[in-house]
This record gives structure tokens, C-alpha cells and sequence, in this order.
């Protein structure tokens, strides 16, 4: 029994934490939906704004003024708001449209649920409000946004009605265009067709009156756009263009957007100007002119009050004038208009960035670079010179060595050296008691003591060349780089060492090659190599008290290498030491320095060349020098 009580289902621990996590999502869930609601309430009902634009949502200036004021509200408003936009159509035609059907359609849209504030977006818009105000929205308060002032109907305002109004000062725009541009003598203006745009053109007409014959104005609002973009291009010189408005022209065209004054821009040969933010920017020199941001400013905050619970009537802006005069850099320099010529305190925009200012951090790169270069190149300049003061110091240390080696060598040499000059001074002696003998004579022969003269005369010459050879040996010379014939080289350094050869009864050859061999170099310590590998060879052969006593040198050419072997039939070196023979102070011998292979090791380096050593198979050790040929 107690087993299967122990089979009762028991929730696993993995399905209990799900539940509990469940538990905790749905708390969590109603706890959150609870917040929502507070939150909802904080920021209240939904607010529903009826925007009425004009011409349509994408006509310019007032698109650019509808946008800013959408996210204006957007973003202060306490409500959540649904913006209902709506656009006269009727206010596009160049003669006037029935308006009666639009009515119609918003008074049945709205007769339910009215909106909470109509938002009227340009004059044609706050025309159709106040007509429509009766019988669309009674009691609705209304803000008359992005208006010119002499375009509200005044009379027909009432106390829910807001207006943030603008005035548009031509004389200002043609007294900058004066200003900036003084020798301009006739200004074509640009104005499309519609009623709106018909009542400007009066408007200006009459307000720019007091400028008189001073400047002639050319009216392009009878032409179809594509003409005023021919005549524009073609404009007299002195001539500017004026850009009031361009949304449907002579021809009951619509111009959308910007594209209409990005075409004139395009062709025209003349500056063009404005007084409306929305058309600044790649187009219009500029000037004073009405700014966006202060209309959309006053609009959000009009919206907002009102929707808060202020009485329309309490609320009440000034009319808006025009803003800081702006320019656009590139216009100016497209048309040579000098700084100096804009009004003080004047912005001017789009101006290009210096190079510094374009790449700063790219140029602060290259100057780095530059800088860690330079210090790379002058570091590299210093060891090189470094480099070059230390390598003459290590040869003129190898100079001083080698000769310091070349007078221990010398000193092996004395007994041949004196055997040398012993032979021809023991001739000369004999020679001149010879001669003495023969003119105490009473009839000498003059022809025998001139043969003897000649001898003393060769002995002489022989005697002179052994010093010569001596003290060119031992001269103290710097390192100091010729072109040489190996051959005569090697033949000069085996001239010193023959009567040594001789005195030990050693075979000392020479096989020189048979073409010449040119290399670069020092030939007194090229010499001192062949000679060390020669006594060292001579001291081999005598000290393994050999039968044969042979040292043959030679010479031969092998690539671009000029090579100098010098063999001996000595017992050669033990295998253990023929890696370390070129090392200083490595010697076997008891009396011996260890330094002769090192020294004829770092001259031979020097040479660019390369020094080995081998033993022979029938026995003795076998060096070569090698030396790069020059030709
Ligand atoms: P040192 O002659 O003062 O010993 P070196 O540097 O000229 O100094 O020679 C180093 C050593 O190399 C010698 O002591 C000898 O052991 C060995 N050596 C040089 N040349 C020969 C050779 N031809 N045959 C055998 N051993 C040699």
C-alpha cells in the first residue's frame, strides 16, 4: 500500500516553478496594465485637432510651417492627439471653385464628433474657417495659423478664435536686395495665378510704390511657368529675381514642393530672393524674411493652452515679423555679393568648412603620422650616423690590431729577414775587397771591376727591396681601400716569408692564377692575411717534425670570386677545433697568441669576402680566402 501512495501524483518540482512564474507574469501583467491606466489618465483623453491646409499638405511655404507645428505638438502636448488633416482643394484654382461640397463632407464627418480645435494652415484655410465657422464649427475654438495679417477678416473673428498672424514687409525684402546687390535695376517678380497669389501682386505693387522709377518691376504672373523658366534664364544684366509664390501659374499648373524654385534655380542667370524660410536654402541668396520657428512656437503653445482649458479669447500674440536677416554662403559666392555689403548682425548660413574644420581629425592623423615619421627618420639618421662613426672606430681598432699582430709576425720573421739581407751585404763586402784587390793592380781590369760595381750595384738594389718590403709591413696604415691584383699581392706576401721557408727546409709554392684577379682592398692587410695563413702552415709542417715539408699557395678565379688557398701537409686541426680556429685566443700552441685567424677573420670580412678552413684527405689543413672580383 505504502508504495502505491508513493505513485499518488505528485507535482514535479519543474511544473511547480512554471505555475510560479506563471503567477508572477499575470501579477505583473495586471500590475503594469494598472500603471497604464494611471498613466492614461495623467495624460488624459484623446484630443482631436482638425488641421485644414490650404493649398495641400506638400505646398510650400506652409508645408514646411504645417510640419514644424505637427511636431511641435507631438512632442509638448499632455494629450494623446489625433491629428486630422484636410486640405482645400479649391483654394488651387485660378478662378473659384465650389466650395459647397467640401462643407458638406466635413459637416457630415463632424456633426457627431466634433473636433476639439480646428487648426487653419495659410490665409485661404483661415478664410474657409471663419466663412464656414457658423455652420462647421460653432462652438469649436480655432487657431488662424501661418496667415498674413491683411489676410484675416477681422470682423469675422470671435472669442474662440486664435490667430497667429505674420506681415510680410516688402519694402524690407527690396531694401536688402539694394543693399546686397546696389547696382540692380529692374527686379522680375515670380507669382503664380491663384486668387491668393492675384491678391499679392497688388499688395506689392502698392507697397513698394515709394520706390519709384528707382528699380522697374517686370511681372511674370501672366506666363506659364515654363516661360518665366526661358525668360529667366535669359535675364538683361542688373536684373534680380523676386520669388513670391508659385502654387498653380497662368497655366492652372501646380507646383508641389520645392521643385518649381529648384527648376528656376537651375536656368536662372540672376540671383533670386525671397522672404520665406521654407524657400531658403541651395535657392535664395536671402535676407530678412519669415522664420518657421516662431509661428510654429506660438501655434503649439496656442494649441496647447486651449486644449488645457484657456479661454481662446485671453490668448493674443503679436503679428510676427521678419527674422534676423539670414544668407546662404553659396549664393553669395555664386554671385560675387561681397560680406561687407549684408546688413550688420546678419547670419550667414551653408558656409563651407575650411579644410581644417572638414578633416580634423584626419589632418590631426597625418600630423601625427608626420610627426612619429620624422622622429622615426631622424633616429634612423643618428644610428645611421652612429653606425658609421662606429665602423670607422672598429676599423681603424682592426688597423691597429693587425699591425700590432703584423710585428709579432715580423718578429718570426727576423731570421729570415736577416738571412736575406746578410746574402747581399756579404756579397757587397766581398765584391768591394774583390775590387780593391784588382786596382792595386798595376794594370787593372776596368771592364772586371765594372762587372763587380754592377753586382755591388744588384746586392745594393736587393738589400734596399727586403726594407722596403720590411717597412711596408710594418707601416701603421689606416684602412684604406684600392683596386688590387691579388696575384702581385700574394706574390709580395710570400717575397717576405721565402727566406723563412728556405731557412726551415720547407717547400714554399706558389701557383699563381693564370688571369689576373681585380678586387677591392687594403693590400697591406690582405698581405698580412696570406702571411699568418703561411706561417701558421709553415709552423705545422715544422712541428710535426714531418717527412714532407710542403706549404703551396694559389691563387684561381671561381665564379665572381677571387681565391686564395693555402694548403700545408701538417697534421692538420682536431674536428673539435675546426669551429672554433677563427675565434680569439683559441691556439694549441704554447707560446701562441690565438689571435692571427681572428685578425685574418675580421679582414677578410671587411673585404666583403669569407675565410674557411678544411683538412685535406691525405692529411695537413687546407685554408681559402675568397674576395669579390670587381671585373
Ligand atoms: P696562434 O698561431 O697564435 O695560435 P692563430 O689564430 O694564428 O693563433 O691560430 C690558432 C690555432 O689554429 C693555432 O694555435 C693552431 O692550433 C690552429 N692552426 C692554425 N693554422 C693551422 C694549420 N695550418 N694547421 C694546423 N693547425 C692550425
Amino acid at each position: 500500500m505504502s508504495g502505491r501512495r508513493s505513485m499518488a501524483p505528485i507535482m514535479p518540482r519543474s511544473v511547480a516553478a512554471a505555475w510560479l512564474s506563471l503567477g508572477l507574469w499575470l501579477a505583473a501583467c495586471i500590475l503594469s496594465s494598472a500603471a497604464g491606466a494611471v498613466e492614461r489618465s495623467a495624460r488624459g483623453e484623446l484630443r482631436r485637432v482638425l488641421v485644414l491646409h490650404s493649398f495641400g499638405r506638400e505646398f510650400r511655404p506652409w508645408s514646411e510651417y504645417a510640419r514644424s507645428i505637427k511636431a511641435g505638438l507631438e512632442q509638448q502636448s499632455r494629450w494623446p492627439l489625433d491629428i486630422q488633416e484636410h486640405t482645400l482643394l479649391t483654394a488651387r484654382f485660378n478662378s473659384p471653385g465650389p466650395e459647397a461640397p467640401f462643407v458638406d463632407y466635413l459637416h457630415s464627418l463632424y456633426e457627431g464628433a466634433p473636433p476639439d480645435i480646428v487648426l487653419s494652415i495659410g490665409a485661404p484655410a483661415a478664410r474657409f474657417v471663419q466663412r464656414y465657422r457658423q455652420k462647421l464649427f460653432p462652438e469649436i475654438p480655432m487657431v488662424l495659423t501661418v496667415v498674413e495679417q491683411r489676410l484675416v477678416n477681422s470682423l469675422d473673428l470671435t472669442d474662440n478664435d486664435v490667430v497667429v498672424s505674420v506681415h510680410n514687409d516688402f519694402m524690407a525684402v527690396f531694401d536688402n536686395i539694394l543693399r546686397v546687390l546696389p547696382g540692380t535695376k529692374s527686379v522680375a517678380m515670380v507669382v503664380g495665378a491663384s486668387p491668393l497669389e492675384k491678391f499679392w501682386i497688388d499688395e506689392v505693387k502698392q507697397e513698394l510704390r515709394p520706390l519709384g522709377k528707382r528699380v522697374g518691376l517686370i511681372w511674370y504672373s501672366d506666363l506659364a511657368f515654363d516661360e518665366i523658366l526661358r525668360r529667366a534664364a535669359k535675364l538683361p544684366p542688373d536684373t534680380v529675381l523676386f520669388w513670391g509664390l508659385m502654387s498653380v501659374d497662368a497655366a492652372g499648373i501646380v507646383y508641389e514642393g520645392d521643385i518649381a524654385l529648384r527648376s528656376l534655380h537651375a536656368v536662372a542667370n540672376a540671383p533670386i530672393f525671397s522672404y520665406q524660410e521654407p524657400f531658403f536654402g541651395n535657392s535664395t541668396v536671402g535676407g530678412p524674411m519669415q522664420m518657421i520657428g516662431e509661428t510654429s512656437r506660438r501655434t503649439v503653445d496656442a494649441v496647447n493652452r486651449i486644449l488645457g482649458g484657456e479661454k481662446p479669447a485671453s490668448i493674443k500674440y503679436e503679428t510676427i515679423e521678419f527674422g534676423t536677416p539670414r544668407y546662404d554662403w553659396h549664393e553669395l559666392q555664386r554671385w560675387s555679393i561681397s560680406e561687407s555689403n549684408l546688413p550688420p548682425g546678419s547670419e550667414i548660413m551653408f558656409r563651407d568648412q575650411g579644410l581644417w574644420e572638414t578633416y580634423r581629425w584626419q589632418l590631426l592623423l597625418i600630423a601625427a603620422v608626420i610627426l612619429v615619421q620624422t622622429g622615426l627618420i631622424s633616429g634612423l639618421l643618428h644610428e645611421r650616423r652612429r653606425r658609421q662613426v662606429a665602423e670607422v672606430e672598429s676599423r681603424q681598432r682592426l688597423a691597429e690590431l693587425a699591425h700590432a699582430n703584423r710585428y709579432s709576425a715580423v718578429g718570426e720573421l727576423t731570421t729570415s729577414i736577416a738571412h736575406e739581407l746578410n746574402q747581399p751585404l756579404g756579397s757587397i763586402l766581398t765584391n768591394t775587397e774583390t775590387a780593391e784587390l784588382m786596382l792595386k793592380g798595376a794594370s787593372p781590369d776596368i771592364d772586371e771591376v765594372r762587372q763587380i760595381l754592377a753586382d755591388i750595384r744588384r746586392d745594393d738594389q736587393r738589400a734596399s727591396e727586403v726594407i722596403r718590403r720590411l717597412r711596408s709591413v710594418l707601416k701603421k696604415t689606416p684602412f684604406e681601400i684600392k683596386n688590387l691584383e691579388l696575384n702581385d699581392t700574394v706574390r709580395e706576401a710570400i717575397g717576405l716569408v721565402a727566406a723563412v721557408a728556405d731557412g726551415r727546409r720547407i717547400a714554399l709554392t706558389y701557383v699563381p692564377a693564370s688571369a689576373d684577379l681585380h678586387v677591392k682592398g687594403d693590400s697591406v692587410q690582405l698581405q698580412q692575411v696570406v702571411l699568418n695563413l703561411i706561417i701558421n702552415a709553415m709552423d705545422a709542417v715544422a712541428d710535426a717534425d714531418m717527412r714532407k715539408r710542403d706549404v703551396s699557395v694559389a691563387t684561381a678565379r671561381a665564379g665572381n670570386q677571387a681565391e686564395i688557398k693555402i694548403a700545408d701537409t701538417g697534421p692538420g686541426i682536431a674536428s673539435g677545433d675546426l669551429a672554433n680556429v677563427f675565434n680569439p685566443f683559441f691556439t694549441t700552441k704554447p707560446q701562441g697568441m690565438g689571435m692571427g685567424l681572428a685578425i685574418a677573420k675580421t679582414i677578410v670580412e671587411a673585404h666583403h669576402g669569407t675565410i674557411g678552413v678544411e683538412n685535406q684527405p691525405w692529411g695537413g689543413a687546407l685554408f681559402s680566402v675568397r674576395l669579390p672580383i670587381i671585373r
